[in-house]
């Protein structure tokens, strides 16, 4: 058998532990501290960057799981935190498909219209999470803003 080449853009225990820390920022930040958010043993499906999985309302409990590689798409501080923002999405807007499984009307066209939301937030919330960085980096560094007063 021929010897693959490796998968570009591994994800490595260093990004698996950033990728957490954004998790816990973004519960935060979606106001979803009531919920236990856990890491699932194992890697997310093949293709999958991440996934959030075992969405429990009842006991407010999901896990989730990050991929062996995140395929074209560099591994950054800033695609860790996309998809981390993309997975606490589909946990923000799950009770809505609850709600359309329970009326009996959960289908593909509703997972299809859920990641159109989030496929338009997901760099929204990305391009504010810079700017707040950028703008605590100034605030920890007031000399940076130069001789006025
Ligand atoms: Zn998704």
């Amino acid at each position: 058998m021929a010897k693959r080449n490796p998968p570009p853009n591994p994800i490595l225990p260093e990004h698996r532990e950033l990728f957490d820390a954004y998790i816990r920022k973004w519960q935060k930040l979606f106001n979803l501290s009531d919920w236990r958010v856990v890491k699932k043993p194992g890697r997310a499906s093949k293709n999958s960057m991440a996934e959030m999985l075992e969405i429990d309302t009842t006991n407010r409990l999901a896990r989730y799981r990050l991929g062996e590689n995140f395929g074209i798409e560099p591994v950054t501080p800033e695609s860790l935190e996309s998809a981390a923002i993309h997975e606490m999405s589909h946990l923000r807007l799950h009770e809505l498909s609850e709600i359309a499984v329970r009326e009996g009307m959960y289908n593909d066209a509703v997972l299809a219209a859920e990641h159109a939301v989030i496929t338009v937030i997901e760099p929204l919330l990305m391009e504010l999470a810079k700017r707040r960085s950028a703008e605590a980096t100034d605030a920890e560094a007031p000399e940076s803003y130069g001789g006025t007063t």
